[in-house]
């Protein structure tokens, strides 16, 4: 399974390797084989990353918008055409399906640099009249900005946060989660096939202690982390010092209510969706699934059926459906929340271990997981998972359901499914989530919002409101006449 890249950092445009790094293994979780052998960053790679950033950022920043924006709809237009070879590698690196792989991961990087290429050329201040004089605004860039990435969308994590940062002109340097270093790699590789500057984006390798090192670094203006809640306090308690701008894109618990009234196998569909695509490994996945009680025997009787016609095997067969999950030790902290659950009092309706796979006994393999008869206080209901594990719980009124779905400390994402309009809408404007839906589930466009609220995050990503995280805005106040002084 090789897929050894150049080397192991990109720095000023070019491959740079430092094996005095401590060694970082891709494995394919499909099997347990070695992918390819790469070394976290030392100080000196930092901060060789850091000085190309700083040096490349002003020139970048002075360019016009649409000729930044130039290059980022060049370098999406190399990922489409890259996109078998992106994909492939990205099924080796995380272990998803490449049914998935293919359209979910550089394809939606290829989307957000579409988007805020076409947007560059538009980001402007206001003019705010004051009868005479009159203040302006400008929108600049931070500077240097940073981002970490998790492990379960390796390209698009990088290019959601790399695309507003860089439109806006600012440069970057981006970490990979280390269980998945290998995509950001080759978007570096097509940034600088795009003709992007040398230096306005660098990828390095590492741990945690080199995420913390770019947190708490006083040249990084800003930091964006996708991660867990526990990394997050760590990353802003870092970014502290220095009174960085942050972004936290961090996990959730979210709850998905479906009503009476819905259209059940959509409502299904969308659950389904929203707890086993990517091997439930999705921070927005709606993991409390509350059921009204007229329809709940029928949703489970439907949704055990369709779980268990999922195809599990070879993540390179595009007739697979799920492949494993990350990483063996991730599995076994998903099999660990599963053990809970049986523990508790819940019932396994479906799944519940490790599938025998042929060819693949080494692997990071589940069995996608539906509990009934959850109740809130259970572990699997208030903890995340990040597996493919539903639990579903029953619910009798509206009133009752906001209340049970909004009692969590996470607040990224929500899901509602009826027929009835008024109470869609009262419901979606009642739910503690950042991110919501009506009908469907999961569903994250590059041109909406998204973020969370409570425990799961600060700012936004994507959208017009990424524009605002990525720079600052300076007031410009305009004399029309001489100044009025008593002195
Ligand atoms: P982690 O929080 O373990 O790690 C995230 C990144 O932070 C990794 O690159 C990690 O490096 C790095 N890191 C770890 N410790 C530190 C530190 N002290 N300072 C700076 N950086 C550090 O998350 P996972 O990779 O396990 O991803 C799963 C989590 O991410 C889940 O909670 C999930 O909900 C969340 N997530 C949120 C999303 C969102 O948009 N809201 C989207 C996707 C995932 P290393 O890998 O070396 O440990």
């Amino acid at each position: 399974m090789n897929a050894q890249p150049k080397a192991s950092h990109h720095i000023a445009g070019v491959y740079i390797e430092d094996d005095a790094g401590a060694v970082i293994e891709s494995i394919y979780p499909a099997t347990g084989e070695l992918n390819a052998r790469l070394y976290a960053a030392t100080p000196a790679i930092v901060e060789r990353a850091v000085e190309a950033a700083k040096a490349a950022q002003p020139a970048w920043a002075a360019m016009k918008g649409v000729e930044r924006g130039r290059i980022l709809l060049r370098t999406a237009q190399l990922l489409r055409e890259r996109n078998q070879d992106l994909s492939r590698i990205e099924t080796l690196d995380t272990g998803k399906a490449i049914q998935e792989t293919l359209v979910a991961d550089a394809a939606s990087a290829a989307d957000a640099l579409e988007y805020f290429g076409g947007l560059a050329g538009a980001i402007t201040g206001e003019h705010i009249d004051l009868g005479g004089d009159f203040v302006y605004t400008r929108r600049e860039a931070l500077g240097v900005c940073a981002g970490i990435g998790a492990w379960n969308y390796p390209i698009q994590i990088a290019a959601w946060k790399s695309a507003p940062a860089l439109a806006c002109g600012n440069s970057f340097i981006f970490k990979p989660s280390e269980m998945t270093p290998l995509t950001a790699l080759l978007l570096a590789e097509a940034f600088t096939d795009a003709g992007l500057p040398a230096g306005v984006f660098n990828v390095v390798q590492g741990y945690g202690d080199t995420g913390a090192a770019l947190a708490s670094h006083p040249d990084i203006a800003k930091i964006s982390l996708t991660g867990s809640v526990p990394t997050g306090a760590k990353v802003l308690a870092a970014a502290a010092p220095t009174i960085k701008s942050v972004t936290m894109e961090l996990g959730g618990k979210s709850p998905i209510l479906v009503f009476d009234d819905a259209d059940l196998e959509s409502a299904i569909g969308g659950a389904m969706l929203g707890n086993f695509y990517s091997t439930g490994q999705i921070c927005s996945n709606g993991t409390r699934v509350f059921v009204q009680r007229g329809v709940h025997e029928r949703f489970l009787d439907r949704l055990k059926s369709r779980t268990e016609a999922i195809r599990l095997g070879d993540p390179l067969d595009p007739d697979t459906h799920l492949g494993p999950m990350v990483s063996v030790a991730q599995r076994d902290k998903v099999l660990g929340y599963i053990e809970s659950g049986k523990r508790e009092g819940a019932r396994v309706l479906t799944g519940g271990g490790v599938p025998e796979l042929q060819g693949f006994e080494n692997g990071a393999w589940i069995q996608p997981t539906v509990f009934a008869d959850v109740t809130d206080s259970m572990t699997i209901a208030r903890e995340e998972i990040f597996g493919p594990v539903m639990s579903v719980l029953v619910f009798d009124d509206e009133a009752e359901a906001l209340e049970r779905a909004n009692a969590s400390q996470f607040g990224l994402a929500a899901g509602v499914f009826t027929a009835d309009l008024s109470r869609a809408h009262r419901v979606v404007s009642q739910l503690e989530a950042g991110t919501t839906w009506i009908n469907t589930y999961n569903l994250t466009p590059v041109e909406a919002p998204f973020g969370g609220v409570k425990q799961s995050g600060i700012g936004r990503e994507n959208s017009r409101a990424a524009v605002d995280h990525y720079t600052r805005v300076k007031s410009v106040y305009v004399a029309a006449g001489p100044v009025d002084s008593p002195y």
